[in-house]
């Protein structure tokens, strides 16, 4: 018998401070089904809650299930069994989804071989079990977009995000400087030092990059070729002034719920180039073996000791209703992750 959480039709449960505007999961007991061929019996360790997670359940997310279906779509979990025709896994391996859409947030499961990939077992479990997405997506975007070099630098909002902590550390590994906007609050000196002991260069508010003092910054590092949007709205606008002419603006995340605005101006006399990015997208445009460098390559660096995980909390699976009300929460600044 397992626990596994499934998607309840109906809205229960008290409200929390932030209104959850989802129908709350319900924790349920499935029965797992028999091990044969390229199946994997897989025992979940630890998952997190995204806001993709939040959004697949609110049915706003560019990837739905099929209904009825388990929440959660990245974790670390840990092979128990494997079926006649396995041949890349066995007992004891560590696994993570291949994509997106697994359902993560149960105790254990049969999966196909396909949907999983095996990850080293020697990096610590919360780094394994939020690898799979923010550091992969801040190394996509680090790379893919703009040819930097060393000294370059790299301007984002939403810098407290787990990807945003993952582009900070990243980028200085690859020794990128990075400006590092986020949103005010009372204890902002504690998130600015925490930022800072990860490798950002400079931790801004909101407020602060809009005002004319904040240029001279660009006396000391080279206007930004590359911004990095987690949030839309007059957060996106501010990053686009501070670009270099032909610099690029890539989003990623809509946090703010509004549309990016790019004044004309900036796009006809800087030549600004506004793009996208989707991790999901980019693994079907890639092999699983390339999904699978990305992963080596981020090990690495967490061996290394140059990537860590996002700050975080952890949270028995039972008690998932306190999880998803705080992963709502603004100025949480920690990433709740469910432990089975
Ligand atoms: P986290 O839950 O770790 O962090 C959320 C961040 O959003 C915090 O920095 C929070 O700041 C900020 N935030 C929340 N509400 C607002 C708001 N109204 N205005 C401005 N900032 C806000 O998130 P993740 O790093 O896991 O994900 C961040 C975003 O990136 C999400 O939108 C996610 O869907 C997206 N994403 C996209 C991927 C892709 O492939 N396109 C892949 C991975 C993530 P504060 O502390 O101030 O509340």
């Amino acid at each position: 018998m397992r626990v596994s959480s499934r998607l309840g039709s109906a809205a229960g449960g008290p409200r929390p401070p932030t209104p959850l505007p989802l129908s709350l999961p319900r924790l349920k007991n499935l029965e797992l089904t028999a091990v044969e061929g390229s199946d994997v019996h897989v025992r979940m360790l630890a998952a997190p809650v995204n806001p993709s997670d939040i959004n697949m359940i609110q049915g706003n997310y560019g990837l739905l299930p099929k209904l009825p279906a388990v929440g959660g779509n990245e974790g670390i979990g840990q092979v128990v069994a494997v079926g006649s025709s396995v041949s890349r896994l066995k007992p004891g391996d560590w696994v993570i989804p291949a994509s997106a859409g697994l359902g993560t947030w149960r105790t254990e499961a049969v999966f196909s071989e396909e949907a999983l990939i095996g990850i080293p077992k020697d990096i610590p479990l919360q780094s394994a079990a939020t690898l799979g997405v923010n550091p992969c997506t801040a190394y996509r975007m680090l790379v893919d977009f703009e040819q930097l070099q060393p000294g370059d630098s790299v301007i984002q909002n939403a810098s407290n995000s787990g990807v945003g902590q993952a582009v900070i550390q990243i980028a200085s590994a690859l020794r990128l400087k990075t400006i590092n906007v986020v949103r005010d609050r009372p204890d902002i000196q504690k998130l600015t030092d925490r930022l800072k002991n990860l490798g950002a260069d400079y931790v801004l508010t909101e407020e602060e990059l809009r005002i004319p003092e904040t240029k001279t910054i660009f006396k000391d590092v080279p206007l930004p070729r590359l911004a990095l949007n987690c949030v839309g709205g007059k957060s996106s606008t501010e990053l686009l002034r501070h670009l270099a002419p032909g610099g690029t603006m890539v989003t990623y995340g809509g946090m703010a719920k509004q549309p990016v605005t790019a004044s004309v101006s900036l796009l006809i006399f800087k030549d600004l180039r506004l793009r996208g990015f989707w991790l999901s997208q980019w693994k079907k445009n890639h092999s699983s073996d390339e999904f699978k460098e990305l992963i080596l390559t981020l090990c690495d660096l967490i061996r290394q000791g140059q990537l860590t995980a996002p700050a975080c909390s952890e949270v028995p699976l039972q008690d998932y209703q306190q999880a998803l009300e705080a992963s709502v929460k603004p100025f949480v600044s920690s990433k709740q992750i469910l432990t089975m």
